[in-house]
């Protein structure tokens, strides 16, 4: 750790926050309070105490936000070639890097999440402007051959004005893989980030300011779900939504989306198998599932929730997997701990409702099980990393998303079970495999319903590879180069020679 940042993680501890967080929206290159004045906590998840508050939005201030990004698609960002913009977002992953400290504290402190994720997040935002920096003159149509008498070509124009909604697992990783394309396609964009995760979105706000994107290509509105996101999404002045959340919310933002033909990409929830066969490099098997279901404390979207393993090396796999997850340290993100919190109570309760669920179904609870403190303070909203064993296909912990730290085996008794286990799910957003036999690997990949497959590393690869889900997971593709299609609008140009 730098000096910086150990003075920071101090003030942290000593304060409860730190100094320099914003407060208000940041719409048209400017920190603005809410039109009604209203204003909303931000809570760490470590100790459940209240350490910034921001301004809370309603519809009016959604209206001055798009307004402001409306005159801002047909202003000087219109005019900036391709090459320039490019320069633009270099200078925006320069100056992540350049405040990642106070940008990694203060995702720590509203996400729960421990520092050293943050620290990951915020470089992957960073990195995440610098791969699209590298993309903006290199988005090009092409010249369709109509013979001698025409010409033809496409040209991607870009879609205009992008509402993103963001959740508050992955804060700044989910704005900046949203964002960073938009503006690379030449978009302008209004975030709402989470209820309970505004900070780093409205910092951001200030850092692209720094790095000369123009005021209101890209604005930021803090509010609730029903008070901003709502009137955000249905919105005539919205030409694309970018949504990352739950399945309830995104089947409502669709209808929202409705009656404007507003074109949407939807990442939704997720209950991702990781299979490990018996042939598997056991000791990197267990290293992965460890990682896919206990960091960020399970909740995340594409977590390996589900462990598949062939019956032949269940046993012994399962108890090593147990030795392990019980040793794992649980506390606040700030200090040297394995898992963090969860990020609400509502969610703790959540979590401990489908495990007493099961319990009560007469599922083996092998190891956790319940709700826990910060071990050093006694606060905060913990769950113990937790283990059921012997799932049933159709049992309810294996076909909801539980989202916390809690992993389902379920036993397979040829590959081609644990093929039809994997796929039995609403759900298909990841999924691992675990084996020595590449060929078998490839095979399995190619019949996993899922849009995206990490062989023997589970949540292998980065911002260059396409991201999303299929079924209930949604629709669309983040990350790589298929980012951009969701913020361009290709026209076909042909002329009679
Ligand atoms: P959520 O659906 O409750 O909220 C997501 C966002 O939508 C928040 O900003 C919220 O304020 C906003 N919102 C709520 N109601 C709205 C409405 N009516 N109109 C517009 N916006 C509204 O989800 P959450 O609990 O914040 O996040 C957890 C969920 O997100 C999980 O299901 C998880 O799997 C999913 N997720 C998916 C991905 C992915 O890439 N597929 C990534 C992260 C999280």
């Amino acid at each position: 750790m730098n000096v910086a940042l150990v003075h920071l993680v101090n003030e942290a501890r000593r304060t409860g926050s730190i100094a320099d967080l914003p407060e208000q929206h940041w719409i048209d290159g400017r920190s603005v309070p809410s039109v009604s004045g209203r204003r909303m906590e931000t809570i760490d998840p470590g100790t459940g105490k209240a350490f910034a508050s921001v301004a809370a939005g309603n519809a009016l201030d959604v209206d001055l936000a798009i307004g402001a990004a409306r005159t801002a698609l047909s202003g000087p960002w219109s005019k900036i070639v391709p090459a320039e913009r490019g320069r633009l977002l270099s200078r925006a992953s320069a100056l992540i890097r350049a405040h990642a400290d106070h940008l990694a504290v203060a995702e720590t402190l509203h996400a729960g999440k421990r520092l050293v994720e943050a620290q990951g997040d915020v470089g992957g935002a960073a990195r995440a402007f610098e791969y699209y920096a590298g993309a903006c003159d290199k988005f090009q149509g092409s010249s369709i051959p109509l013979g001698p008498d025409y010409i033809s070509y496409t040209r991607h124009e870009p879609i205009g004005v992008v509402a993103q909604i963001v959740p508050w697992n992955y804060p700044i990783s989910t704005l900046v893989r949203g964002l960073a394309p938009a503006l690379a396609a030449g978009c302008v964009v209004v975030a709402k980030p989470a209820d309970q995760t505004p900070l780093t979105a409205l910092m951001l706000g200030k850092i692209l300011a720094e790095a000369g994107l123009p005021p209101g290509v890209f604005n930021v509105v803090t509010g609730t779900g029903a008070d901003v996101g709502a009137p955000l999404v249905a919105h005539p002045g919205i030409d694309h939504i970018t949504f990352t959340g739950s399945v309830a919310t995104g089947i409502n933002v669709m209808q929202s989306a409705a009656p404007n033909v507003t074109r949407l990409a939807l990442e939704l929830g997720g209950k991702s198998p990781v299979v490990v066969l018996a042939d598997a490099d056991l000791d990197a098997a267990i290293d992965g599932v460890i990682g896919a279901i206990f960091e960020n404390a399970g909740q995340i979207c594409s977590a390996g929730s589900r462990l598949i393993v062939e019956r032949q090396i269940h046993a012994s796999f399962v108890s090593k997997l147990v030795e392990r997850t019980r040793a794992l340290r649980v506390g606040h993100g700030l200090r040297a701990v394995d898992m963090g919190p969860v990020n609400s109570p509502a969610q703790l309760a959540r979590i401990g409702g489908f495990v007493e669920r099961a319990r009560a179904r007469g599922v083996e609870v092998l190891c956790g099980g319940q709700s826990t403190a910060d071990p050093e303070t006694g606060l905060g909203w913990f769950y113990e990393p937790t283990i059921l064993d012997g799932l049933a296909p159709n049992d309810e912990a294996v076909q909801c998303e539980i989202f916390g730290p809690v992993l389902c085996v379920q036993i397979a008794d040829t590959v081609e079970h644990a093929i039809s286990l994997a796929n039995g799910t609403d759900y298909a957003l990841a999924a691992g495999i675990y084996t020595r036999d590449l060929s078998n690997a490839h095979r399995i990949a190619a019949s996993l319903d899922a849009g995206q497959v990490y062989i023997n590393e589970f949540f292998a690869g980065g911002i260059e590879t396409p991201f999303g889900g299929n079924r209930a997971s949604g629709f669309g593709r983040a990350k790589g180069l298929e980012a951009l299609m969701s913020f361009s609008k290709l026209k076909s140009v042909t002329a009679r020679l």
